[in-house]
């Protein structure tokens, strides 16, 4: 986090010979497990270990109130030294782990590209994604930023005040997010989507419409179905200084901010013999396919958890929900509990002042219900299959993700044609069939 934050801490105790538990990543799925676990009684000693300098910190502010400069970083942390110190947990902060040996029974020893070693009776690996990296003439220079973790955010935050232009690319989550903070900051910002629409993957066509008709009112400049050819430099040679697209035009920018999704950190699962697909697959508690490291949160491909389901249908979900969720599982698991995923995924995303919630999985939906109540400013949209509510992305129309959230908690249905009138609460008209 921020200097401040950093100098502050102090702590990087001594680690026992062998520690009862070792959780690789120490993020959000990392910090969750560790103290779920302790709350479950589990009385091993842990070890809390991440290769950031920085103590374990919540990333969903890095795009929005830490860029803006509106919170405190010190209110980003998790826990402070105290906690850790309290609960027998040894926080290790800056230590890559590049190996791992194991043993049949899960113990085992970690090394790091430091030259020290982790022996462990337990592994969990809460390693997380990385961004995905645009690999252009150009992409090389300063001012090429990505926007994954504390470092990241502190070096776009370094550059802000010089520049004026920045171009933003992709249309996600994070792009959006980003793009939408520093709009607010007074920049001149240009997004380019590769894709025909915007936040492609997570939401349904009406979404990603309302999204880009919303952000072009509100002056952001949405480019679709448009990619970057170049990044040119300054007269320096070394600073970004221009953005060349694909047909040709020029887009001055300072800043090019790079948001193209992530790639789980497979490579440890790899190395270890896991079975891997788009993250490290894990069975319905959380476990690894050797059976006892459990691995959780962005990293993981799971079964999907929603009620009703496909059968076998998996899921990887990059969300803090998922990562509180997923910890949950593992520490029972871990306790030698079998316990499933409770809840329902959801997830939120704040864009200047569209605050969207989602609630469920619209994966393998077959119908949708637009409820639009432009005076209010209320937009969500409901997705079905074979007629039963499977999700809602809702903007602005907290009462509507409530609604439908609780109707998926508890097995309950929002009928379709009476859910179309936005005047009506979506919780007068839950039914059980
Ligand atoms: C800018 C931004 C905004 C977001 N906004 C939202 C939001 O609004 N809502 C929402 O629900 N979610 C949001 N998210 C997503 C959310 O933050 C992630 O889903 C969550 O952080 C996942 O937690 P995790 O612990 O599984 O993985 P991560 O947070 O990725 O943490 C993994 C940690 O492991 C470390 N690590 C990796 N490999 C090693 C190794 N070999 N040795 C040691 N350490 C290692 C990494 O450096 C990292 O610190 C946002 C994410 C970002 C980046």
């Amino acid at each position: 986090m921020g200097t401040q934050a950093v100098e502050q801490e102090t702590a990087t105790a001594t680690v026992p010979t062998r520690t009862g538990l070792l959780i690789i990543g120490a993020s959000q799925s990392g910090v969750q497990l560790a103290v779920s676990l302790r709350a479950l009684g589990f009385d091993e000693h842990i070890t809390l270990l991440g290769d950031e300098d920085h103590r374990p910190y919540q990333r969903p502010a890095l795009s929005k109130e830490f860029l803006q400069g509106t919170v405190e970083s010190e209110s980003l942390i998790f826990r402070s030294n105290d906690y850790w110190a309290g609960h027998n947990v040894d926080l290790v902060k800056g230590e890559y782990i590049v190996r791992i040996d194991k043993e049949a029974d899960g113990s085992g020893v970690a090394h790091a590209s430091s030259g020290r070693e982790f022996p462990f009776k337990r592994l969990a690996l809460t390693v997380g994604a990385r961004a995905r990296k645009l690999e252009i003439d150009g992409s090389g220079l300063d001012g090429v930023l990505y926007l994954r973790n504390a470092d990241d955010a502190l070096a776009l935050k370094a550059r802000v005040g010089d520049a004026t232009d920045v171009v933003v690319i992709g249309g996600g989550f994070i792009g959006l997010e980003a793009a939408s903070s520093l709009q607010k900051m007074g920049k001149n910002v240009t997004v380019l989507e590769f894709g025909p629409r915007l936040v492609g993957r997570a939401v349904g066509e009406e979404t990603a419409e309302y999204f880009l008709q919303a952000h072009r009112s509100r002056g952001l400049d949405i480019r679709l179905n448009t990619s970057a050819a170049r990044f040119t430099a300054d007269d320096g040679g070394t600073r970004v200084a221009a953005v060349e697209l694909q047909d040709g035009t020029v887009l001055p920018a300072q800043i090019v901010l790079i948001g193209i999704g992530v790639i789980p950190n497979t490579q440890l699962a790899d190395q270890l013999g896991l079975a891997v697909d788009n993250g490290v697959v894990v069975d319905r508690f959380a476990l690894a396919s050797d059976g006892t490291t459990v691995a959780v949160g962005d990293v993981a491909n799971m079964p999907n958890p929603v009620p009703g389901s496909e059968p076998g249908e998996r899921i990887r979900l990059e969300s803090v929900n998922n990562a509180i969720e997923h910890a949950k599982v593992a520490a029972y698991s871990l306790t030698g509990r079998r316990e499933e995923y409770a809840g329902i995924p959801w997830f939120w995303s704040n864009q200047a002042d569209l605050k969207l919630q989602i609630a469920g999985l619209c994966n393998g939906y077959d119908q949708t219900v637009v409820r639009n109540d432009r005076e209010r400013g209320k937009f969500s949209v409901l997705y079905y299959r074979q007629g039963r509510i499977i999700a809602a992305d809702c903007v602005n129309a907290p009462l509507d993700f409530m609604a439908v959230k609780n109707a998926l908690a508890k097995g309950l249905n929002i009928p379709a044609d009476a859910a179309a009138d936005p005047g009506i609460q979506l919780k007068t008209i839950t039914t059980d069939s």
